[in-house]
C-alpha cells in the first residue's frame, strides 16, 4: 500500500521583476485551482503588459551590465548546477507542489518531471563554457571567425502540462549562452516556476537574469511576444498560439523557437515483440493523462495481430489507476482543467458518433475534479476527428493497417510531424520508418 504524499502549504504568488517579488501594476490576481478537488489553491498576481514591461526592463539592463554581463561561462554553467542541487535537495516538496498545481500523480512527479528537470539544468551548465565559434579560411590575407553570441532578453512562454520541466528545457539553454529571460507559466500551473525562482536566487542568479511574470496569453504572453525590447520568443503550446505568436512577432522582427502540437502515429508491426509493444502505446499515450504534444495518439496496428493487440491494451488501460495524485499508487488523475475535460468528452462524443468502437471508458469520473476514464476507441479511420485533431487527453485511437508502404503514406496524412513511433524486431523496417515518417523524433 502506497503512502498518500502531503500537499504544501505555503506558495510564492507574486510577481519576479529585478529582485523584487511585487503584486501587479493592475493589482488584479487570478485563482490557481487544485483539478483534482476544483478548490482554489492560491490567488496569483495577475500581469499583464505594465509587469511584462518593468520585467523586459530588468532583463534588459541585467543582459547589459552588472554581472551576468562579465560573468565567465564556466560561472554561468556552475549557477545552473547549483540550481539543480537545490531543486534535488527539494525534489520532494517540488513533486508535490507539482502534483497540486498540475494534478499529475506524485509518482510521474517524483520519477520524471523532477529528474528530467534536473538532468536538463546539469546538461546545460555543462555546456556553457563549451559553446564555440569556428575558424573560416578564406581568401587573402584575413583572420576569419565567427563567436556565439547570446541574442539578448529571451521570453518564453511555456504551457501546463509538464510545468517545472518546460521551465528548465527554456532556462537551460538561454541560460547556459548568457541570455536573460522573461518568463510566462500558464495560468494554469504557475507555483512550480515561481518556486524554482526562489531557488534560482538562493543559487545566486544575479537580479533581473531571471524575470517571472504570470498572467493569460492574450495579455500577458502577447505583450512579451510584442515587445520592442525583446530579442527572442521562445514558445511551447498549441499550433493555433504558435500562429498568433508569429504574427505577433512580425512586427519587430523576432527570432522564434517553438514547440507545438502533434498527432503522433505509433505503428505496431506484427513482427513486433507485442509485450514491449503494448506496454509502450500504453504509456506512449496515457502518460500524464495523454497531455503530452508527442503522445502516440494515432496508433496503428498491424492486421494480423490487430485483434490479439487490442485485447490486451484494452486489459492494461482497465489496470489504470484513476484517483487522488498524492496517493502514489495512482497512476492517472484528473485532466489540467474543466475547458480540457469539456474539450477531451467532446472528441469522446464525436469519436462515438462518427462510427469507432469505444472498446471501454468514454466518460467522466465521479463529479469532483477533472477525471475522465482511459478510452480505447478501436475500428478508427484516418478521417474520423479523433484521428485529425489533437484531444491531449486519456484516448486512444486504433487503426488498422495492412502493409509498410499503406503505414507510412496514412503517417504522413496530418498537419503534425512532431513525434513517431515504431514497433518491430526488423531492423531494415525501423530505420525505413525513421527516414520516411515525416516527424522531428522517431521512437
Ligand atoms: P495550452 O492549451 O497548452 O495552454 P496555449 O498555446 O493556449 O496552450 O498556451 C500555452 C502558453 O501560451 C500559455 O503560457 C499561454 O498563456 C500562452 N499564450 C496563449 N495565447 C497567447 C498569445 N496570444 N500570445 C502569447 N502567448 C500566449
Amino acid at each position: 500500500m502506497a503512502t498518500i504524499a502531503t500537499p504544501p502549504t505555503t506558495y510564492q504568488t507574486k510577481i519576479l521583476i529585478g529582485d523584487q517579488w511585487r503584486d501587479s501594476v493592475s493589482g488584479k490576481t487570478f485563482s490557481t485551482i487544485n483539478p483534482a478537488t476544483e478548490e482554489v489553491i492560491a490567488e496569483v498576481a495577475e500581469g499583464d503588459a505594465a509587469d511584462i514591461d518593468l520585467a523586459v526592463t530588468a532583463a534588459r539592463n541585467a543582459f547589459e551590465s552588472g554581472p551576468w554581463a562579465s560573468m565567465d561561462a564556466r560561472d554561468r554553467g556552475m549557477l545552473l548546477m547549483k540550481l539543480a542541487d537545490l531543486m534535488e535537495a527539494r525534489l520532494e516538496e517540488l513533486a508535490a507542489l507539482e502534483t497540486l498545481d498540475n494534478g499529475k500523480p506524485i509518482s510521474d512527479a517524483r520519477a520524471a518531471d523532477l529528474p528530467l528537470a534536473i538532468d536538463c539544468l546539469r546538461y546545460y551548465g555543462g555546456w556553457a563554457d563549451k559553446i564555440q565559434g569556428a575558424t573560416i579560411p578564406i581568401r587573402g590575407n584575413y583572420f576569419c571567425y565567427t563567436r556565439r553570441e547570446p541574442v539578448g532578453v529571451c521570453g518564453q512562454i511555456i504551457p501546463w502540462n509538464f510545468p517545472i520541466l518546460m521551465a528548465a528545457w527554456k532556462w537551460g539553454p538561454a541560460l547556459a549562452a548568457g541570455k536573460t529571460v522573461v518568463m510566462e507559466p500558464d495560468e494554469q500551473t504557475p507555483l512550480t516556476c515561481l518556486r524554482i525562482a526562489e531557488l534560482a536566487f538562493e543559487a545566486g542568479f544575479p537580479p533581473g537574469v531571471i524575470n517571472v511574470v504570470p498572467g493569460f496569453g492574450p495579455t500577458a504572453g502577447a505583450s512579451l511576444v510584442k515587445h520592442p525590447n525583446v530579442d527572442k520568443i521562445a514558445f511551447t503550446g498549441e499550433h493555433h498560439t504558435g500562429k498568433i505568436i508569429m504574427k505577433d512577432a512580425a512586427a519587430t522582427l523576432k527570432r522564434l523557437t517553438f514547440e507545438l502540437g502533434g498527432k503522433s502515429p505509433n505503428i505496431v508491426f506484427a513482427d513486433a515483440n507485442l509485450d514491449d509493444a503494448v506496454a509502450g502505446a500504453e504509456f506512449g499515450l496515457f502518460f500524464n493523462q495523454g497531455q503530452c504534444c508527442c503522445a502516440g495518439s494515432r496508433l496503428f496496428v498491424e492486421d494480423s495481430v490487430h485483434d490479439e493487440f487490442v485485447e490486451r491494451v484494452v486489459e492494461r488501460a482497465k489496470e489504470r489507476v484513476v484517483g487522488n495524485p498524492f496517493d502514489g499508487d495512482t497512476t492517472q488523475g484528473p485532466q489540467v482543467d474543466q475547458a480540457q475535460m469539456e474539450k477531451i468528452l467532446g472528441f469522446i462524443e464525436k469519436g462515438k458518433e462518427q462510427g469507432a468502437d469505444c472498446l471501454i471508458g468514454g466518460s467522466r469520473v465521479g463529479d469532483q475534479g477533472y477525471f475522465i476514464e482511459p478510452t480505447v476507441f478501436d475500428n478508427v479511420t484516418d478521417d474520423m476527428d479523433i484521428a485529425q485533431h489533437e484531444i491531449f487527453g486519456p484516448v486512444m485511437n486504433i487503426l488498422r493497417f495492412k502493409d509498410v508502404d499503406e503505414v507510412i503514406e496514412r503517417s504522413n496524412r496530418t498537419m503534425f510531424g512532431l513525434a513517431a513511433a515504431v514497433w518491430t524486431s526488423d531492423v531494415t523496417k525501423a530505420h525505413r520508418i525513421a527516414s520516411e515518417v515525416r516527424a522531428g523524433t522517431v521512437w
